[in-house]
This record gives structure tokens, sequence and C-alpha cells, in this order.
């Protein structure tokens, strides 16, 4: 196997063994970054110089003993989290030319582990969007056919891990941005409880629902990527104050006595049938590996999510976004008459046509004489929707769904379709209204697309979640094909 689609915890006996170099895994990564990324174009910046740098110190490092699970590991970060003296450009023309000051804290928690970091992931811009097509710059390409997306917002973070472009990512996830492309990819993406993970650094979207989780290859890894960026940050008063468990201690592969729900309506109108055929057959080999499975689970305010999303998301992100204002930081629009003159033009060029209709989604939902029909009630909706998923965890341990109800649709064929854009999220979204988490994992493929399955819990319960599918994992080999660019 070529030494850029080892796994972490692979990579990493390697390296404790002296087998190999980190400067030989960095520079296999960079190698293949040059011979797919012009087709894939999973990234924004490639850090070419910091990563062999890097690569050095974590050799240095691993030979002096002090080597963590994520030492000398390459690794793409999305870019809109926060990276000292590293363009961090949200795929906007807005932050085009952004170096922030200061890192994030997960990456200041990667630094720690000694990161090799081979660039910035291509996204939609600002995190709205569900295929990596809203990106300012260029769409991305889904590794297993070149001519349908990868889905979104993380994009390149899960293109990049699924071809080999970086061992892991990290990916934020609002609506769905981390499992959805996950589940387009075939790789592992975790969106965590909101609050484990600081979204200090990380730039603000919908700041009720971001949250930061990992992009692997193996649910292995992605316990070694949570146990390394999860935690309380005072400089984020929303990440709570709980201890972080060693992840990999739930790696257990066995399901018995656990007992998994299936809600009907996450099958939901218009799923493509070979995508339900192999969720339904994915279900049924968790039963087979000793879960109780019932079928019969019922969350009826599941339709409802989506409208509520969508007044909550943009209203946030409306707030959020009045910063970029042409001043302090980011574009500014200099040939201008006066201040507002200025603002404007800043604006009108900066944001792409999504970001703009989020803007205005949101000024409208929060105006006068309909704050209280829009956001008001999207508020109610939310707590309805919290309410249900906790009746559901009293009964079941975890309850699983599909992660998206299509396969990969072709580049082009929804931009300019809001609507068909926005229900790419319907089976994700519900689960950051709610705050739980939720892991995507490789599930199969219908005529050579992947399919993702994605599992759910009550808040903190990301080791049951990894229990599950690292006994699914391990029972099927989905995870384990490689897209053939
Ligand atoms: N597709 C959803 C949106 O556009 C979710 C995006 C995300 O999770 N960042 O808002």
């Amino acid at each position: 196997m070529p030494l850029y689609n080892l796994s972490i915890h692979e990579a990493h006996d390697l390296l404790s063994r002296g087998e190999i170099s980190s400067l030989e895994l960095t520079k296999a990564t960079l190698g293949r970054i040059d011979e797919v990324d012009g087709k894939l174009r999973s990234f924004v910046t490639v850090t070419r110089e910091l990563a062999l740098a890097q690569a050095q110190q974590a050799d240095e490092r691993i030979k002096a003993g002090d080597h963590a699970p994520l030492t000398g590991i390459p690794v793409l970060i999305k870019d809109n989290m926060c990276t000292k003296g590293t363009k961090t450009t949200c795929s906007s023309k807005m932050l085009e030319n952004f170096v922030p000051p200061y890192d994030a804290a997960v990456v200041e928690k990667l630094n720690a582990q000694g990161m090799v970091m081979v660039g910035k992931g291509n996204m939609d811009e600002f995190a709205m969007g569900s295929s990596t097509e809203n990106s300012a710059f260029y769409p991305t390409h889904n590794p297993w056919d070149l001519e349908r997306v990868p889905g979104g917002s993380s994009g390149g973070a899960t293109t990049a891990v699924a071809a080999g472009e970086a061992v892991y990512a990290l990916g934020s996830d609002t609506g769905g941005s981390i499992r959805q492309p996950a589940g387009f990819c075939s790789v592992v993406g975790l969106k965590p409880t909101y609050g484990r993970v600081s979204r200090y650094g990380l730039v603000a979207f919908a700041s009720s629902l971001d949250q930061i989780g990992p992009v692997t290859r193996d649910v292995t890894d992605c316990a070694l990527v949570l146990n390394a960026i999860a935690g309380h940050d005072p400089r984020d008063s929303t990440s709570v104050d709980q201890p972080v468990p060693d992840y990999t201690k739930s790696l257990i592969p066995d399901l018995k006595g656990l007992r998994i729900g299936v809600p009907e309506e996450y099958f939901v109108e218009g799923m493509e049938s070979g995508v339900e055929q192999v969720v339904r057959q994915a279900v049924g080999k968790l039963g087979e590996l000793g879960a109780e499975v019932d079928w019969g689970v019922s969350l009826p305010n599941t339709p409802a999510a989506l409208a509520c999303y969508y007044i909550i998301a943009p209203s946030e992100a409306m707030a959020n976004l009045a910063r970029y204002d042409g001043v302090k930081y980011g574009f500014s629009a200099r040939e201008a008459e006066n201040m507002w003159d200025a603002m404007e033009k800043t604006r009108q060029y900066g944001f792409g046509p999504e970001v703009k209709r989020r803007i205005m989604l949101g000024t409208y939902a929060l105006s006068a004489g309909y704050y209280e029909a829009y956001y008001l009630k999207a508020q109610k909706v939310r707590t309805l929707i919290t309410r249900e998923f906790a009746d559901a965890f009293a009964r079941c341990d975890v309850l699983v769904t599909p992660t998206s109800p299509t396969v990969p649709f072709r580049i082009g064929e929804r931009v300019d379709d809001p609507m068909q854009m926005y229900l790419a999220d319907v089976c994700t979204l519900p689960v950051n209204i709610a705050g739980i988490p939720g892991i995507s994992v490789p599930a199969g493929f219908v005529d050579g697309l992947p399919v993702g399955m994605q599992i759910l819990g009550k808040p903190f319960s990301e080791e049951t979640l990894l229990r599950v599918a690292c006994a699914y994992e391990q029972a099927t080999d989905w995870g384990q094909r490689r897209p053939g660019v």
C-alpha cells in the first residue's frame, strides 16, 4: 500500500518502529497532492514548506521519545479554522488574503501533538452549501466520479482524506457539513456534541449549531482525533466543562444488549431506492452483530427540521457576517464616495450569491413584525425536536438513519435550485438543531457511488457511537475501498 493511504494508527505504528519517517510520509502525501489535486481541487492552499519543516520537527520529537498519536501525520484543515501565518479564506473573496494572527483552539491542540499541516481545505463559501460548488474559487470534485460533487461544505476535507491527499482532516458541521460529504466520499465523519470541541478560532457561521469534528479513513482514527481536539476551553463560552474520556477505549466491536432505533421519518420522500436498500441492509447487519433493532421508532417533528434550520441558521449567519464591513480586516472596496458606499461595495463584491441569500433570509426572519412568526416559532420547534430526540434516547441507545437521501449528485445539477440543495442535508440537520452527536460511516455503494450510514446518540454519547461504528466497520469492508483517481 502506498504510504499516503495509511491510516493514522498504521502510520503511527510504522513511525514508532522507525520503519518510516514523518518526512517520508509527508513527501508521499505532497506527491499525491501533486498527482491528483489538479483534478480534485481539495485545497485552497497547499502549505508545502510548512509541512516539510513540521515533519522534520516531528521526526526529531519522535527520536527524543516524545511521540503522541498524531505526531508527524499529515492533516488538512478546513479553510474556516484560523491558522496563524497561513491564509484562512472560508473560500470567500471577502477573506481571500486574510492571514490570521492566531491559531484556532483545535489547531493549537494539534500543534501540541506535533502536527504536519499539508494545507487548507476548499469549502462552500462560509460553509453555506452542500456540494462545495459555492466556493468562490472553484468547485471540488468527488474522487469516486469526477463529474459529481463531493458534498459539502467540508468537501475539500473529505476528498483529500478519501484520495490520499491527507491522512486525516478537520471539518466543521452546522447542518451536516462533515457527515454529508463524508457519506458522499466514503470516509468516516463525526459531528461531536455541541460544546464538546472548542469553537475558538472557527469562523462563525451559525454559532448555536457550528461544531468542529474529525474526518478520517477509519473509526479508530476518528477516536484518536476526537481525543486530541475535545475538551473545555474558557475562550468559547459554549464549550462544556466535562471530562474527556479516552475514546479509543470505546472501540469494542460488540453490540450485545445495545438498543438501536430506526426512525421511519428519515426515509424521506424522494429518497433513492438504492440508498434506502443499502442503509436497511446495514441496519440488518447491526442486528446480526447482536443489537436489538426497533424498526418502528417515530420522530414526527422531523419534517419541520429543515424549515426550522433555514430560519435559525441564516438569522445567526446574518448577525455573524455583519463584521465584514471592509474596515478591520478582509476585503475592502476603496473606490467609494463615502463610508456607506464603501461598505455596500465591499459586501457586494466580497460575498457570493448564496451568502447574500442567507443574509437576506436572516434579516427578514429577524425583522420587526416577522420575528414572532419566523424566528421565535423556529426556536419553539427547536425545543420540540430536541425533546423528541431525548424521548427516543430514553428507549434506544442510538438511532440509525441514512446520512443523505441520495448518492453524490452531478456538478451543476442543483446550483440553480436552492431548495434542492437544502434538501441534501435533510437527514443531517436535525442533529445540529438538537445539539446531539452524529457519525457517518461508509455503508456501501450504489453503481460505484458511496452511501453513508448515520448513527446518532444523546449528548456526550460519542463513545457509544464509536462502538457501533467500530463493530460495523469490522464486520464489513466498505471503508477499506479507495477511489481509483
Ligand atoms: N448545507 C447546510 C447549509 O448550507 C449545512 C452546511 C454546514 O453544515 N455548514 O447551511
